[in-house]
């Protein structure tokens, strides 16, 4: 894409009032555009990555099993009045239409996918059973200032799984628990699985996937040692205390973003819809149900406040919202435009997703947006690309730049 057919431009400060890192430079980088606090829209280059981020949850999801779907966002209020939602969940919204018939909008889907199963699966035959999607999602929060890691408005992906017995729920959690490590891991973050108490879904323990940043809103303990994890508020062993699980390793405290969870909703929502199926005997039993959720626009922000410096954005490969960001510091040279026109249908060719630079612009602004912009991978074609036949290359992880000879350059870049 030519950069200077992107309708967003860079912008040298973010809004007075936005206080969170992700949001500042996405903000700054024209990834987002903010609505009011905890609303964005996704512009161009945001779309991009939000899209890559999707697709990564998309493979993994469907690679154990789930199978997509798009459920409503508006939803009937006599769902969540059946269930306990409509008068439980606080940060539920409430709509009135002019007709006065009342709806929720979608802050989990619990309400409607339980009737879709039941209406499919009426026999053990038909289990297990896994049905996810990736939408929108609203939450009426009181606070909302982490930038897009707290949204009122926010993207996610929540699957639901539906078991015969406890059993199965708990031999698909840890199928779940592999494929959400991966996402994590695909996305540049490195995520621990800790226990927490339900909240307002379930009464059983929960799981929660949390990345270690200043900017989560939660405090956990975990060992140096081993995989042990657990959230401050449900932790038995205090800071400093022997790890329960090695025994070896001392507690830390940490400071963490939740990027993933998982509740064992047990037969509450089959039972607040008369959902039940037949067993081998032709018994009628009520199955088990299982939620998974990853915050997508928050794995967004979580990956920016990890992966992020004083000038901007350093995105991981596989989520950046591109792979190269090519500089023509062509000035009034006729012959170096040419060969950055030359470079640009070559990547193109090759398959290389590349933001093109070719805007009439000084070296030092072109460098600074790019620093901002935080695609992996610059590559300069100057006066010097001309004289030596290559491009400098360099890495916006480190910033080491080197002449790379042109027949090199498809190799490194697909690397
Ligand atoms: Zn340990």
């Amino acid at each position: 894409m030519r950069q200077s057919k992107l309708f967003t431009k860079t912008r040298k400060d973010a809004p007075k009032d936005e206080v969170s890192k992700n949001a500042q430079l996405l903000i700054r980088g024209g990834y987002i555009h903010k609505e009011m606090a905890g609303v964005y829209s996704y512009l161009p280059l945001g779309l991009r990555v939000l899209a890559k981020i999707e697709q990564i949850i998309r493979e993994e999801m469907n690679a154990i099993g789930g199978q997509e779907t798009k459920m409503a966002t508006l939803h009937p209020s006599e769902n969540w009045k059946k269930t306990g939602g409509w008068d439980g969940v606080d940060v539920l919204f409430k709509l009135q239409s002019r007709t006065e018939k009342e709806y929720a909008l979608g802050q989990s889907e619990e309400e409607i996918v339980t009737p879709i199963a039941q209406e499919y699966a009426g026999s053990y035959k038909d289990l297990p059973l896994s049905i996810y999607q990736i939408g929108q999602k609203y939450r009426d929060e009181l606070r909302a200032k982490s930038g897009i890691m707290r949204g009122r408005e926010f993207g996610m992906k929540d699957m639901y799984s539906f078991h015969v017995n406890q059993a199965d729920f708990d031999r698909n959690y840890e199928i779940v628990k592999a494929a959400y490590l991966k996402i994590f891991s695909r996305c540049g973050l490195v995520a621990k699985v800790t226990e927490a108490s339900g909240g307002a879904f379930s009464e059983k323990i929960s799981y929660e996937f949390m990345v270690l940043t200043e900017a989560g809103e939660d405090d956990i303990l975990y060992c140096p040692e081993c995989t042990h994890c657990a959230n401050v508020e449900i932790s038995r062993t205090k800071e400093g205390g022997a790890c329960p699980k090695c025994g070896k390793g001392k507690l830390a405290k940490a400071r963490a973003a939740e990027v993933g969870n998982v509740f064992d909703l047990g037969q509450k929502y089959p039972k607040a819809f008369g959902f039940t199926y037949k067993d081998k005997e032709g018994k009628e039993q009520y199955p088990i149900v299982g939620c998974y959720g990853i915050g997508t626009t928050r794995l967004m922000g979580t990956i920016v406040e990890v992966h992020s410096d004083e000038k901007g954005v350093v995105w991981p490969k596989e989520v950046a919202p591109f792979e190269a960001h090519l500089i023509s510091l062509a000035g009034n040279s006729i012959e170096v435009a040419a060969e950055a026109e030359r470079m640009y249908e070559l990547l193109q060719e090759q398959g290389i997703e590349v933001l093109y630079d070719e805007r009439d612009a000084r070296a030092g602004e072109k460098f600074a947006d790019a620093d901002l912009l935080g695609i992996p991978v610059r590559l300069v074609v100057s006066e010097k690309t001309v004289t030596q036949a290559g491009v400098e290359f360099s890495e916006r992880v480190s910033g080491a730049a080197s002449m790379v000879p042109e027949n090199e350059l498809i190799a490194r870049l697909k690397k």
